[in-house]
């Protein structure tokens, strides 16, 4: 089912759906096995959000104990960085709360260059999906469109982030390591001089 859900709610934050089209087709993904999120309508777009549709959705859908906006949605946002800072630079001016983005850490590639520079100011958390330690399980678990080089583009990105944004961190999905691999991503966290955020698997609704 198509729909146009461009906002939804999860607990005390409204969700961010900007785009269904990703650099990556993670064996994890909700969207394999799911039409939404959380409760959601349907986040298959019939069309992408421009920012004022963006803005208009969060502000229906905005309520009194609402904490944070979250870039999410059903594919990567960060395809879209000119609406993505758009939409930003609008929340920040209409209501003052702090903006995630959760990513797969691949803008550089995406884009030919950093873009990190333009979140400053926007955005107060980036979460980077790491997924696996290293490079070959990365292509195996998530079979990015750009190989292995996905992986040391997604480190680069995490490092590039910490210059601009003030709470960066990693995620990992904790049902697809073991407790090798996990403590692995830790060290690999810590490297970077992130938090390491092992989060659940969501295989539906
Ligand atoms: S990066 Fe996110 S949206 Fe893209 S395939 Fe993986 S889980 Fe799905």
């Amino acid at each position: 089912m198509k729909a146009n859900t461009y906002a939804y709610r999860v607990g005390n934050g409204i969700y961010i759906n900007l785009t269904n089209r990703c650099t990556n087709a993670c064996r994890f993904c909700i969207r394999n096995n799911a039409e939404g999120a959380y409760g959601s309508e349907s986040l298959w777009l019939e069309k992408e959000p421009t920012a004022a549709e963006v803005f208009e959705a969060v502000k229906t859908l905005y309520f009194p104990a609402c904490r944070e906006f979250v870039f999410c949605g059903y594919g990567e946002p960060m395809i879209r960085i000119d609406t993505l800072v758009e939409s930003a630079r609008l929340l920040k001016a209409q209501f003052s709360l702090p903006i995630r983005i959760n990513t797969n850490g691949h803008a550089a590639l995406i884009h030919g260059e950093d873009v990190t520079p333009r979140l400053a100011g926007l955005i107060d958390c980036v979460s980077v999906s790491l997924n696996t330690p290293d490079a070959a399980e990365y292509v195996s678990l998530c079979k990015p469109v750009y190989g292995e080089k996905a992986f040391e583009a997604l480190l680069a990105f995490t490092t590039a982030c910490k210059m601009h944004v003030p709470d960066v961190q990693m995620s990992v999905v904790g049902d697809f390591l073991n407790k090798y691999q996990l403590v692995m991503c830790k060290a690999i966290a810590d490297r970077s001089g992130v938090k390491l955020r092992v989060r659940e698997y969501i295989g539906n609704n």
